[in-house]
Protein backbone atom coordinates (compact mmCIF):
# COMPACT_ATOMS: atom_id res chain seq x y z
CA UNK A 1 0.00 0.00 0.00
CA UNK A 2 1.01 3.26 -0.40
CA UNK A 3 -0.06 5.07 3.10
CA UNK A 4 2.70 6.49 5.62
CA UNK A 5 5.62 4.89 3.73
CA UNK A 6 9.25 4.67 5.44
CA UNK A 7 11.13 6.63 3.20
CA UNK A 8 14.77 6.89 3.12
CA UNK A 9 16.41 9.80 0.75
CA UNK A 10 20.28 9.50 -0.20
CA UNK A 11 21.41 13.31 -1.08
CA UNK A 12 20.35 16.15 0.83
CA UNK A 13 20.38 18.46 -1.73
CA UNK A 14 17.38 19.67 -3.99
CA UNK A 15 16.57 17.05 -4.76
CA UNK A 16 16.64 15.06 -1.78
CA UNK A 17 14.95 18.12 -0.02
CA UNK A 18 12.43 18.44 -1.97
CA UNK A 19 11.84 14.64 -1.66
CA UNK A 20 11.08 15.47 1.60
CA UNK A 21 9.11 18.19 1.28
CA UNK A 22 6.92 16.53 -1.23
CA UNK A 23 6.08 12.96 0.25
CA UNK A 24 6.46 14.50 3.95
CA UNK A 25 3.40 16.90 2.63
CA UNK A 26 1.82 13.33 1.47
CA UNK A 27 2.09 12.03 4.69
CA UNK A 28 4.94 9.86 4.46
CA UNK A 29 8.03 9.81 7.03
CA UNK A 30 10.88 10.79 5.07
CA UNK A 31 14.43 10.63 6.47
CA UNK A 32 16.95 12.46 4.46
CA UNK A 33 20.86 11.62 4.45
CA UNK A 34 23.53 13.58 2.97
CA UNK A 35 27.00 12.86 2.97
CA UNK A 36 28.30 16.20 3.47
CA UNK A 37 25.57 17.84 5.75
CA UNK A 38 26.91 21.10 7.20
CA UNK A 39 28.67 21.81 4.55
CA UNK A 40 26.41 23.34 2.04
CA UNK A 41 24.96 26.30 3.03
CA UNK A 42 27.35 28.85 1.68
CA UNK A 43 28.31 26.50 -1.31
CA UNK A 44 27.55 26.73 -5.18
CA UNK A 45 26.82 30.10 -7.07
CA UNK A 46 23.92 31.36 -9.66
CA UNK A 47 20.82 28.86 -10.38
CA UNK A 48 17.54 29.85 -12.62
CA UNK A 49 14.53 30.04 -10.64
CA UNK A 50 11.89 28.33 -12.72
CA UNK A 51 8.34 29.86 -12.00
CA UNK A 52 6.62 26.64 -11.36
CA UNK A 53 9.13 25.45 -8.92
CA UNK A 54 8.83 29.31 -6.99
CA UNK A 55 4.90 28.68 -7.19
CA UNK A 56 5.17 25.30 -5.63
CA UNK A 57 7.63 26.92 -2.85
CA UNK A 58 5.68 30.22 -2.72
CA UNK A 59 2.23 28.50 -1.64
CA UNK A 60 3.60 26.54 1.00
CA UNK A 61 5.37 29.87 2.63
CA UNK A 62 8.97 28.40 2.02
CA UNK A 63 10.42 30.99 -0.30
CA UNK A 64 8.80 33.84 -2.82
CA UNK A 65 10.23 36.12 -5.26
CA UNK A 66 11.76 37.91 -2.71
CA UNK A 67 15.11 35.46 -2.80
CA UNK A 68 15.42 35.90 -6.65
CA UNK A 69 16.64 38.48 -8.75
CA UNK A 70 14.82 39.62 -12.28
CA UNK A 71 16.18 40.58 -15.67
CA UNK A 72 13.89 42.17 -18.22
CA UNK A 73 16.62 41.97 -21.30
CA UNK A 74 19.03 39.73 -22.84
CA UNK A 75 21.66 41.96 -24.53
CA UNK A 76 24.97 39.87 -26.27
CA UNK A 77 27.63 41.88 -26.82
CA UNK A 78 30.66 42.80 -29.57
CA UNK A 79 34.13 42.26 -28.96
CA UNK A 80 34.43 46.27 -28.48
CA UNK A 81 31.80 45.74 -26.05
CA UNK A 82 28.59 47.80 -27.76
CA UNK A 83 25.82 45.57 -28.15
CA UNK A 84 25.19 43.25 -30.78
CA UNK A 85 21.69 41.57 -30.48
CA UNK A 86 19.27 43.08 -27.13
CA UNK A 87 15.58 41.26 -26.83
CA UNK A 88 13.28 41.41 -24.15
CA UNK A 89 13.39 38.42 -22.23
CA UNK A 90 12.65 37.80 -18.60
CA UNK A 91 14.88 35.88 -16.08
CA UNK A 92 14.54 35.06 -12.64
CA UNK A 93 17.38 34.00 -10.23
CA UNK A 94 18.97 32.96 -6.84
CA UNK A 95 21.58 31.48 -5.27
CA UNK A 96 21.86 28.38 -4.93
CA UNK A 97 22.86 28.68 -1.32
CA UNK A 98 19.21 30.74 -0.70
CA UNK A 99 17.45 28.72 -2.21
CA UNK A 100 19.24 25.47 -0.27
CA UNK A 101 18.96 27.31 3.16
CA UNK A 102 15.20 27.44 2.77
CA UNK A 103 14.46 23.97 1.99
CA UNK A 104 16.66 22.95 4.36
CA UNK A 105 14.77 25.28 7.31
CA UNK A 106 11.97 23.27 5.83
CA UNK A 107 12.77 19.75 6.45
CA UNK A 108 12.69 18.91 10.42
CA UNK A 109 16.04 19.03 11.89
CA UNK A 110 14.89 15.19 13.32
CA UNK A 111 15.02 13.98 9.80
CA UNK A 112 17.90 15.51 8.21
CA UNK A 113 20.84 13.14 8.95
CA UNK A 114 25.00 13.33 8.32
CA UNK A 115 25.24 9.95 6.64
CA UNK A 116 26.58 8.21 3.54
CA UNK A 117 25.07 5.29 2.17
CA UNK A 118 27.24 2.90 0.24
CA UNK A 119 24.56 -0.27 -0.68
CA UNK A 120 20.73 -1.31 -0.06
CA UNK A 121 18.97 -4.97 -0.65
CA UNK A 122 16.07 -5.15 -1.71
CA UNK A 123 14.03 -7.36 1.07
CA UNK A 124 10.51 -8.46 -0.29
CA UNK A 125 8.48 -4.97 0.19
CA UNK A 126 11.25 -3.65 2.50
CA UNK A 127 14.51 -2.06 1.65
CA UNK A 128 17.91 -2.17 3.76
CA UNK A 129 20.11 0.50 3.55
CA UNK A 130 23.77 0.46 4.56
CA UNK A 131 25.54 3.51 5.72
CA UNK A 132 29.15 4.11 5.94
CA UNK A 133 29.53 4.12 9.47
CA UNK A 134 28.14 0.65 9.07
CA UNK A 135 24.85 1.38 10.45
CA UNK A 136 21.61 -0.31 8.46
CA UNK A 137 18.09 1.38 7.99
CA UNK A 138 15.01 -0.08 7.42
CA UNK A 139 12.50 1.33 4.60
CA UNK A 140 9.91 0.86 2.33
CA UNK A 141 11.04 2.86 -0.35
CA UNK A 142 14.53 4.49 -0.84
CA UNK A 143 15.14 7.70 -3.33
CA UNK A 144 18.29 7.81 -4.90
CA UNK A 145 18.96 11.59 -5.21
CA UNK A 146 22.80 11.50 -5.16
CA UNK A 147 23.35 13.51 -7.82
CA UNK A 148 25.33 13.35 -11.85
CA UNK A 149 27.79 11.15 -9.74
CA UNK A 150 25.48 8.76 -8.05
CA UNK A 151 27.91 5.84 -6.51
CA UNK A 152 24.73 3.91 -5.39
CA UNK A 153 23.38 4.46 -8.89
CA UNK A 154 26.11 2.17 -10.11
CA UNK A 155 24.29 -0.82 -7.87
CA UNK A 156 21.29 -0.19 -10.32
CA UNK A 157 22.77 0.21 -13.80
CA UNK A 158 26.61 -0.18 -13.46
CA UNK A 159 26.49 0.75 -17.52
CA UNK A 160 25.71 4.21 -17.13
CA UNK A 161 28.11 6.77 -16.54
CA UNK A 162 27.96 10.61 -17.11
CA UNK A 163 29.83 11.40 -20.11
CA UNK A 164 32.23 14.87 -20.85
CA UNK A 165 30.58 17.22 -23.36
CA UNK A 166 34.15 18.50 -24.87
CA UNK A 167 34.11 22.06 -22.61
CA UNK A 168 34.22 22.70 -19.23
CA UNK A 169 32.28 26.11 -17.19
CA UNK A 170 34.76 28.35 -15.46
CA UNK A 171 32.53 29.87 -13.46
CA UNK A 172 32.74 32.95 -10.57
CA UNK A 173 31.04 34.92 -7.74
CA UNK A 174 31.77 38.45 -6.74
CA UNK A 175 30.73 40.59 -4.64
CA UNK A 176 29.15 43.79 -6.26
CA UNK A 177 30.93 46.45 -3.41
CA UNK A 178 34.25 44.82 -4.96
CA UNK A 179 33.37 46.20 -8.69
CA UNK A 180 33.33 49.50 -9.92
CA UNK A 181 29.57 51.35 -9.60
CA UNK A 182 28.86 51.11 -13.45
CA UNK A 183 30.09 47.55 -14.45
CA UNK A 184 27.44 46.94 -11.98
CA UNK A 185 25.49 49.10 -13.22
CA UNK A 186 25.94 47.30 -16.82
CA UNK A 187 24.14 44.11 -15.35
CA UNK A 188 20.89 45.93 -14.25
CA UNK A 189 17.77 44.37 -15.34
CA UNK A 190 19.96 42.73 -17.91
CA UNK A 191 21.39 39.02 -18.70
CA UNK A 192 24.71 39.70 -20.61
CA UNK A 193 26.50 37.49 -22.94
CA UNK A 194 29.12 37.38 -24.81
CA UNK A 195 29.97 34.44 -27.69
CA UNK A 196 33.49 33.84 -29.18
CA UNK A 197 34.81 31.64 -31.19
CA UNK A 198 33.46 28.24 -29.48
CA UNK A 199 33.35 30.13 -26.34
CA UNK A 200 30.18 31.83 -24.47
CA UNK A 201 30.43 33.84 -21.48
CA UNK A 202 27.34 35.65 -19.26
CA UNK A 203 26.67 37.20 -16.06
CA UNK A 204 23.93 38.24 -14.19
CA UNK A 205 23.10 39.77 -10.84
CA UNK A 206 21.92 37.00 -7.83
CA UNK A 207 20.97 37.51 -4.52
CA UNK A 208 24.37 38.22 -1.77
CA UNK A 209 26.11 35.77 0.62
CA UNK A 210 23.00 36.10 3.19
CA UNK A 211 20.10 36.08 0.31
CA UNK A 212 20.30 40.45 0.06
CA UNK A 213 18.79 41.12 -3.28
CA UNK A 214 18.87 44.77 -2.33
CA UNK A 215 21.47 46.97 -4.26
CA UNK A 216 24.63 47.05 -2.58
CA UNK A 217 23.95 43.55 -1.26
CA UNK A 218 24.21 41.48 -4.00
CA UNK A 219 27.09 39.59 -6.16
CA UNK A 220 27.51 39.21 -9.92
CA UNK A 221 27.96 35.57 -11.47
CA UNK A 222 29.35 34.45 -14.04
CA UNK A 223 29.95 31.46 -16.62
CA UNK A 224 32.22 31.26 -19.19
CA UNK A 225 31.75 28.16 -21.29
CA UNK A 226 35.26 26.80 -22.75
CA UNK A 227 36.01 24.14 -25.12
CA UNK A 228 38.59 21.99 -23.67
CA UNK A 229 39.05 18.86 -25.95
CA UNK A 230 42.48 18.37 -25.42
CA UNK A 231 42.50 15.50 -22.68
CA UNK A 232 45.81 16.16 -21.43
CA UNK A 233 44.67 19.69 -20.96
CA UNK A 234 41.65 18.50 -19.30
CA UNK A 235 43.72 16.33 -16.92
CA UNK A 236 45.93 19.85 -16.05
CA UNK A 237 43.05 22.28 -15.63
CA UNK A 238 41.47 19.38 -13.29
CA UNK A 239 44.64 18.67 -10.51
CA UNK A 240 43.91 21.40 -7.81
CA UNK A 241 46.69 23.45 -5.94
CA UNK A 242 47.49 20.19 -3.89
CA UNK A 243 48.27 17.64 -6.82
CA UNK A 244 44.72 16.21 -6.42
CA UNK A 245 43.47 15.26 -9.66
CA UNK A 246 39.46 15.39 -9.98
CA UNK A 247 37.65 13.95 -12.74
CA UNK A 248 34.68 16.91 -12.70
CA UNK A 249 35.32 19.81 -10.77
CA UNK A 250 37.80 22.57 -8.81
CA UNK A 251 36.31 23.63 -5.86
CA UNK A 252 36.73 27.33 -5.01
CA UNK A 253 39.99 28.60 -3.78
CA UNK A 254 41.76 25.18 -5.25
CA UNK A 255 42.15 25.88 -8.81
CA UNK A 256 46.30 25.97 -9.30
CA UNK A 257 47.93 29.41 -9.37
CA UNK A 258 49.10 29.18 -12.78
CA UNK A 259 45.59 28.17 -14.17
CA UNK A 260 43.75 30.98 -12.80
CA UNK A 261 46.17 33.01 -14.49
CA UNK A 262 45.69 31.83 -17.70
CA UNK A 263 42.32 32.15 -16.82
CA UNK A 264 42.06 35.84 -16.20
CA UNK A 265 44.79 36.05 -19.49
CA UNK A 266 42.36 34.56 -21.69
CA UNK A 267 39.65 36.66 -20.66
CA UNK A 268 41.79 39.81 -21.86
CA UNK A 269 39.85 38.65 -25.24
CA UNK A 270 36.51 39.55 -24.00
CA UNK A 271 34.90 42.90 -24.07
CA UNK A 272 36.01 44.92 -21.07
CA UNK A 273 33.23 44.11 -19.04
CA UNK A 274 33.73 40.45 -18.98
CA UNK A 275 37.65 41.00 -18.71
CA UNK A 276 37.34 42.52 -15.49
CA UNK A 277 34.32 40.34 -13.92
CA UNK A 278 36.78 37.71 -14.26
CA UNK A 279 39.97 39.51 -13.80
CA UNK A 280 38.37 40.87 -10.08
CA UNK A 281 36.94 37.22 -8.99
CA UNK A 282 38.90 35.98 -6.42
CA UNK A 283 37.83 32.56 -6.04
CA UNK A 284 37.16 31.11 -9.54
CA UNK A 285 35.78 27.08 -10.31
CA UNK A 286 35.86 24.77 -12.75
CA UNK A 287 33.19 22.28 -13.64
CA UNK A 288 33.40 19.98 -16.34
CA UNK A 289 30.17 19.75 -18.40
CA UNK A 290 28.83 16.10 -18.77
CA UNK A 291 25.34 14.25 -20.40
CA UNK A 292 23.75 11.47 -18.35
CA UNK A 293 20.51 9.72 -19.09
CA UNK A 294 19.16 6.81 -17.20
CA UNK A 295 17.13 3.82 -18.94
CA UNK A 296 15.07 3.43 -15.45
CA UNK A 297 14.09 5.26 -12.59
CA UNK A 298 12.43 2.97 -10.49
CA UNK A 299 13.40 -0.43 -9.68
CA UNK A 300 10.87 -2.32 -7.12
CA UNK A 301 11.17 -0.15 -3.66
CA UNK A 302 14.38 2.09 -5.02
CA UNK A 303 13.84 4.99 -7.07
CA UNK A 304 16.46 7.56 -8.63
CA UNK A 305 16.06 11.07 -9.11
CA UNK A 306 16.95 14.68 -9.68
CA UNK A 307 20.56 14.86 -11.13
CA UNK A 308 21.39 10.72 -10.54
CA UNK A 309 18.85 10.35 -13.11
CA UNK A 310 19.16 13.11 -15.90
CA UNK A 311 21.80 15.45 -16.31
CA UNK A 312 21.01 17.95 -18.82
CA UNK A 313 23.70 20.83 -19.63
CA UNK A 314 23.62 24.27 -18.01
CA UNK A 315 22.22 25.98 -20.81
CA UNK A 316 18.67 24.48 -19.84
CA UNK A 317 18.79 26.49 -16.94
CA UNK A 318 16.08 23.43 -15.48
CA UNK A 319 18.60 21.38 -13.08
CA UNK A 320 16.53 22.03 -10.08
CA UNK A 321 13.20 22.66 -11.19
CA UNK A 322 13.74 19.05 -12.52
CA UNK A 323 14.80 17.55 -9.39
CA UNK A 324 11.73 19.29 -7.86
CA UNK A 325 9.34 18.24 -10.76
CA UNK A 326 10.80 14.40 -10.46
CA UNK A 327 10.22 14.80 -6.79
CA UNK A 328 6.31 16.56 -6.60
CA UNK A 329 5.13 14.21 -9.42
CA UNK A 330 6.34 10.92 -6.99
CA UNK A 331 4.40 12.54 -4.19
CA UNK A 332 1.31 13.21 -6.56
CA UNK A 333 1.70 9.48 -7.95
CA UNK A 334 2.20 7.61 -4.55
CA UNK A 335 -0.94 9.63 -3.85
CA UNK A 336 -3.00 8.83 -6.40
CA UNK A 337 -2.02 4.69 -6.35
CA UNK A 338 -2.65 1.77 -3.90
CA UNK A 339 0.48 0.06 -4.84
CA UNK A 340 4.14 1.35 -4.88
CA UNK A 341 4.37 -0.61 -8.22
CA UNK A 342 1.52 1.17 -10.36
CA UNK A 343 2.80 4.77 -8.39
CA UNK A 344 6.19 3.97 -9.93
CA UNK A 345 5.08 2.66 -13.26
CA UNK A 346 3.18 5.82 -13.96
CA UNK A 347 5.99 8.25 -12.46
CA UNK A 348 8.71 6.55 -14.13
CA UNK A 349 7.17 7.54 -17.58
CA UNK A 350 6.62 10.60 -17.17
CA UNK A 351 9.80 11.37 -15.40
CA UNK A 352 11.97 9.12 -17.99
CA UNK A 353 10.45 10.90 -20.63
CA UNK A 354 11.03 14.62 -19.36
CA UNK A 355 14.48 13.73 -18.56
CA UNK A 356 15.38 12.32 -21.81
CA UNK A 357 13.73 15.53 -23.95
CA UNK A 358 15.89 17.82 -21.15
CA UNK A 359 19.29 16.38 -22.08
CA UNK A 360 18.58 16.16 -25.53
CA UNK A 361 17.43 19.80 -25.72
CA UNK A 362 20.28 20.17 -23.52
CA UNK A 363 23.11 19.27 -26.18
CA UNK A 364 21.13 21.05 -29.26
CA UNK A 365 21.68 23.96 -27.17
CA UNK A 366 25.36 22.97 -26.81
CA UNK A 367 26.29 22.47 -29.70
CA UNK A 368 24.94 25.65 -31.29
CA UNK A 369 26.91 27.52 -28.58
CA UNK A 370 30.28 24.93 -28.96
CA UNK A 371 30.56 23.43 -32.27
C1 LIG B 1 27.13 21.99 -3.12
C2 LIG B 1 26.41 22.09 -4.43
C3 LIG B 1 26.38 23.32 -5.12
C4 LIG B 1 25.72 23.43 -6.33
N1 LIG B 1 25.70 24.65 -6.96
C5 LIG B 1 25.02 24.79 -8.11
C6 LIG B 1 24.95 26.07 -8.76
O1 LIG B 1 25.49 27.05 -8.29
N2 LIG B 1 24.27 26.18 -9.92
C7 LIG B 1 23.63 25.09 -10.47
O2 LIG B 1 22.99 25.23 -11.53
N3 LIG B 1 23.67 23.87 -9.88
C8 LIG B 1 24.36 23.69 -8.73
N4 LIG B 1 24.41 22.46 -8.12
C9 LIG B 1 23.77 21.33 -8.79
C10 LIG B 1 22.27 21.34 -8.60
O3 LIG B 1 21.96 21.29 -7.22
C11 LIG B 1 21.69 20.16 -9.33
O4 LIG B 1 22.03 20.20 -10.70
C12 LIG B 1 20.16 20.08 -9.31
O5 LIG B 1 19.59 20.94 -8.39
C13 LIG B 1 19.72 18.64 -8.99
O6 LIG B 1 20.00 18.39 -7.64
P1 LIG B 1 20.22 16.95 -7.05
O7 LIG B 1 19.82 17.04 -5.62
O8 LIG B 1 19.58 15.94 -7.91
O9 LIG B 1 21.79 16.69 -7.16
P2 LIG B 1 23.00 17.46 -6.41
O10 LIG B 1 22.67 18.88 -6.21
O11 LIG B 1 24.22 17.12 -7.18
O12 LIG B 1 23.04 16.78 -4.98
C14 LIG B 1 23.42 15.47 -4.69
C15 LIG B 1 23.69 15.39 -3.21
O13 LIG B 1 23.85 14.03 -2.82
C16 LIG B 1 24.90 13.92 -1.88
N5 LIG B 1 25.40 12.53 -1.96
C17 LIG B 1 26.04 11.93 -3.00
N6 LIG B 1 26.27 10.65 -2.74
C18 LIG B 1 25.76 10.41 -1.50
C19 LIG B 1 25.68 9.23 -0.68
N7 LIG B 1 26.17 8.06 -1.12
N8 LIG B 1 25.10 9.33 0.53
C20 LIG B 1 24.58 10.54 0.98
N9 LIG B 1 24.64 11.68 0.22
C21 LIG B 1 25.20 11.61 -1.00
C22 LIG B 1 25.89 14.97 -2.36
O14 LIG B 1 26.79 15.36 -1.32
C23 LIG B 1 24.96 16.10 -2.79
O15 LIG B 1 24.69 17.00 -1.74
C24 LIG B 1 25.08 22.29 -6.91
C25 LIG B 1 25.10 21.07 -6.24
C26 LIG B 1 25.74 20.95 -4.99
C27 LIG B 1 25.73 19.62 -4.26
Amino acid sequence: MTDDLRVIVSGGSMGGLFTALALGEAGHGVDVFERAAGELESRGAGIVAQPRMLQYLEERGIASEEITLTTQRREYLKRDGSVREARSDSMTFTGWDTLYRRLRKAVDDERYYEGRVVGFEHEDEEVSVRFEDGSEGRADLLTIAEGGRSETREQLLPEVSPEYAGYVAWRGLIDERELSESLVERFEGTFLFFEGDCQLILGYLIPGPDGGTRAGTRRLNWVWYDNVRDEDRLNELLADSRGVEHDFSVAPGDLRGEVERGLRASAEEFPDVFSRLVGETENPFVQTIYDLSVPEMAFDRVCLLGDAAFVARPHTAAGTAKAAADAIDLGRALDGHERVESAFEKWEGKRLAAGRQLVREGIRMGESYMG
